[in-house]
């Protein structure tokens, strides 16, 4: 057991809101959830319209990997 978990029930409970709202913001950040642009605003690319369907995005594919891998 360790030590983190100390404090009982209600503060675990806490905690993992904590981390749930965490998750929620960075999900937020890494997916756009507006209208999907027709051209990817960081290279001009147009961006497949399968891809648009599918998920609401700014950017194209590539561009997309790129942005989330930093
Ligand atoms: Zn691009």
């Amino acid at each position: 057991m360790s030590a983190a978990w100390a404090g009982g029930t209600d503060a675990i409970i806490e905690r993992m809101d904590k981390m749930t709202a965490l998750f929620i913001e960075q999900t937020k950040n890494s997916i756009y959830t507006g209208e999907s642009a027709e051209f990817c605003e960081e290279c001009g690319e147009p961006i497949p319209e399968s891809r648009r369907k599918v998920i609401a995005c700014k950017y194209c594919l590539p561009c997309q990997s790129a942005l989330e891998k930093k």
